[in-house]
């Protein structure tokens, strides 16, 4: 029996946003509306996900001794995340400075703070949290280092899942223990250095042809297994024994922040209570899904009764 179904090892971020009628130009000072904070980065969404669908999830992350901090702390716990593993202290919490023009339109800067203080000896000091979970899942938030040293570390009984987000070249070491890999559009493009030939143009509608030969190009780079997300067309689950793809339910999509993080967090869980691949993908889709129904991040991420009743 594993101490816990999911480790994420990962961001946690504030974000902090404001409307706008426009972004400044440089030197330009404009008003926003009242600022929100909500919780956010990469990794606390991915734990927020599974342990609001009933995941055993913990959090392997660091944060400030702030207000963000307690904040960031404060949203896990109620999600249900084992913040145990959580550090503080040294540095000011990451954040997200987000302004938000009438179009819907985004302009982002992240100050990752205490994120880029996680470091390969804090992995080393957690050797023990790492050993006892069923699954880790990584995305890029955090130093490469970092991640590559959770690779080292984790013992032969621990799966390990990685969103490359935001995309960065891999070690190889890297690559052959994801099992699988989970990129979006972009990240699949990133890694493949720019669309092969027969891949579609940007902004096409996404199918399952052209980036079935994509997972296949991603499947020879080294990871055991590869799903490729679609936005409303669902996941190619791509593995030695062939391609299939997972269709997503239809439904009314209201906001897409955070769909990746929910899916992925939901895969790596079912992955980490004995489901296969194709299996988790199933219920991971239904979970994106859901979380596109509603506006936020966190916010949208479902319970495993609102799953169901999609
Ligand atoms: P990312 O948020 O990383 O760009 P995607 O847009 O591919 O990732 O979304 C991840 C998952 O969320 C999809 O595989 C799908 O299950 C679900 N999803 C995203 N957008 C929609 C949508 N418009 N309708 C239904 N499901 C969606």
């Amino acid at each position: 029996m594993h101490g816990c179904d999911l480790l994420v090892v990962g961001s946690a971020n504030a974000d902090l946003v404001t409307a706008v009628e426009r972004r400044p130009a440089a030197g330009e000072t404009v008003l926003g509306s009242d600022l929100a904070v909500h919780p956010g980065g990469k990794g606390a969404n991915q734990a927020v996900a599974a342990a609001r669908l009933g995941a055993r999830a913990a959090l392997l992350a660091r944060v400030g001794d702030d207000a963000h901090g307690r904040l960031l702390l404060d949203s896990l716990r109620d999600a249900g995340v084992d913040t145990g593993p959580v550090l503080t202290g040294g540095t000011p919490t990451g954040v997200a400075l987000i302004t938000v023009d009438p179009s819907g339109d985004n302009s982002i800067v992240v100050s990752p703070g205490a994120n880029a203080r996680l470091t390969p000896a804090d992995v080393r000091a957690a050797r023990e949290v790492l050993a006892s979970a069923a699954v880790v899942s990584l995305q890029l938030e955090i130093p490469l280092e970092t991640v590559a040293e959770v690779v080292r570390t984790v013992g032969p009984g621990t799966r390990v899942v990685l969103n490359p987000s935001p995309p960065a070249d891999l070690p190889a070491h890297v690559l052959a223990a994801c099992d699988p890999l989970v990129v979006n559009e972009h990240e699949a493009r990133f890694l493949l250095g720019g669309p092969p030939d027969a891949g579609p143009e940007p902004g096409a509608t996404p199918g399952p042809g052209p980036y079935e030969e994509w997972a296949r190009a991603l499947l020879g780079r080294g990871p055991r297994s590869v799903v490729v997300t679609l936005g409303a067309a669902g996941a190619l689950v791509c593995g030695p024994g062939g391609t299939s793809l997972v269709p997503s339910p239809a439904v009314r999509a209201v906001d897409t922040t955070g769909a990746g993080d929910a899916f992925t967090g939901a895969l790596a869980w079912r992955l980490g209570v004995g489901d296969g691949l194709e299996a988790a993908v199933r219920f991971a889709v239904r979970v994106g899904a859901a979380a596109v129904t509603r506006t936020g991040a966190q916010a949208s991420f479902p319970t495993a009764e609102e799953v169901d009743r999609l």
